[in-house]
């Protein structure tokens, strides 16, 4: 695989490269200079694979260059281990289910790849690398789980003390191993000025190989891609054309949906659905793109203000803004809608969703009443519904199930490392660890 920066002025990297420098040094993202097509036999037989023999083929097309077909067999089995089924919850209405991993969140996927990807890389070379990453919740637990016990990396998380739930607290702080969990004491923006600083420190850098694990890195949206190849091998044989509705905040969802259809996944169209963060559903209606501080809104993890895969998305269009409206389509909801749709689907169906995927449904309701198509809708449920419980509760007038990953942590104790938030505290804990 072969990646250019969007803002093109830096030389072109391969994929390993690209997964350790996270970003480029112009403050592009790095993007595949090529898409490549996967043959028409692979969607013939798409319904009679595995989703890790689907994730393989897609994989092993973007990257099989640098990792032999053997390697990336157990990578891809190891990090892709909980299933994403999609559920019809009515008749054109089906939620794609991508919460079955531990963190109870689409972005284990992302997070698991990428630590193996890492890991598999650094073993080659015999190297080992210290992760920082600052959180202020759910970042951290995705993180944390994914990298949890790969080979060859440490990964510190900050986080400000008292300003992450309690359920988020001890998913950062439970997990143990290679995973420290450093309570400071200030605010996320403290944290992320830490981090900030760790990576321009000439003497850390010196005496330890830091690394982040950005949300924007590439080996995070590879594997978004795999889960839309297998809701479609999941419907084939109702023989519709198939619309994806996602819920977007930083649009790296969606980016690996784009990508899948470049790469020849038969889609009708894509639906951007978002809050009342609606930077990119503007910018389609009127091909203005103008960032803007965030809103605080009950659907938190889209709380985003400028995000940050947008360049991504219309690269892969060429960067015509025509052809970008052409396949997607942009639509966003406001609380009092949300809380509506999440009422009225469990009241209907009985099905319970996260404030995420009721964004996600109302996109999908409304391009069925705008358009008509008889196309099966599918839209991405991002999150388990209990970890809204405060949202979700109150709005079905039900006490929630509590799946066992989410409980059994709730039982575990605590482990964190308090600190200050001046940098030479936190600099000779990293010195001396
Ligand atoms: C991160 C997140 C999103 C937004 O995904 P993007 O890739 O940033 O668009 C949506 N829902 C949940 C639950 C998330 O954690």
């Amino acid at each position: 695989m072969e990646l250019y920066s969007t803002k093109r002025s830096v030389p072109n990297v391969n994929f390993e490269e690209a997964v350790f420098k996270g970003l480029p040094s112009d403050n592009g993202l790095y993007m595949p200079t090529e898409i490549p097509q996967l043959p028409q036999e692979f969607f013939d037989k798409i319904d009679t694979l595995s989703f890790q023999e689907v994730a393989f083929t897609v994989a092993n097309a973007l990257v099989g260059d640098e990792i032999p077909a053997d390697d990336l067999k157990v990578l891809i089995d190891d990090a892709v281990n909980f299933d994403a089924p999609v559920v019809e919850i009515k008749n054109q209405y089906n939620v794609l289910e991508l919460f079955h991993g531990p963190s109870l969140a689409f972005k284990d996927f992302g997070a698991r790849f990428m630590s193996r990807i890492m890991s598999y890389f650094l073993k080659k070379e015999k190297k080992e690398i210290n992760i920082l990453v600052a959180t202020s919740g759910d970042t951290g637990s995705a993180v944390g789980q994914g990298f949890h016990n790969v080979e060859g990396i440490n990964v510190t998380i900050l986080y400000p003390s008292g300003k992450v739930s309690v359920n988020q607290e001890k998913q950062l702080t439970t997990l143990g191993g290679n995973i420290t969990a450093l309570e400071i004491d200030g605010v996320f923006d403290d944290c992320q000025a830490l981090v900030k600083q760790a990576f321009l420190d000439e003497e850390l850098n010196a005496k330890m190989n830091l690394s982040s694990a950005n949300s924007i890195n590439i080996a995070r949206l590879v594997p978004q891609s795999f889960y839309y190849f297998w809701a479609y091998a999941q419907l084939k044989k109702a023989g519709k054309p198939v619309v994806f509705c996602v819920p977007s905040g930083n649009f790296g969802n969606l980016c690996g949906g784009l990508i899948a259809y470049k790469m020849g996944l038969p889609v009708e169209k894509f639906i951007a659905a978002t809050n009342v963060n609606n930077i990119v559903p503007e910018y389609i209606k009127t091909g203005d793109f103008s960032p803007r501080p965030s809103i605080a809104t009950i659907s938190n993890a889209m709380d985003v203000g400028n995000p940050s895969n947008f360049p991504r998305m219309i690269a892969l269009f060429g960067e015509e803004y025509e052809s970008v409206i052409e396949e997607v389509q942009g639509c966003f909801y406001d609380d009092q809608q949300t809380e509506v749709a999440v009422k009225e689907v469990y009241e209907e169906t009985g099905y319970i969703m996260c404030p995420h995927t009721g964004v996600a449904y109302l996109g999908l309701k409304q391009y069925f009443e705008a358009t008509g198509s008889e196309a099966n809708g599918v839209f991405l449920s991002t999150a388990h519904s209990a970890k809204f419980l405060d949202v979700v509760e109150p709005i079905i007038g039900k006490e929630l199930e509590i799946p066992v990953e989410l409980q059994s942590i709730i039982n575990k104790e605590k482990v964190s490392i308090k600190m200050d938030k001046d940098f030479e505290g936190f600099k000779q804990y990293l010195l001396e660890k």
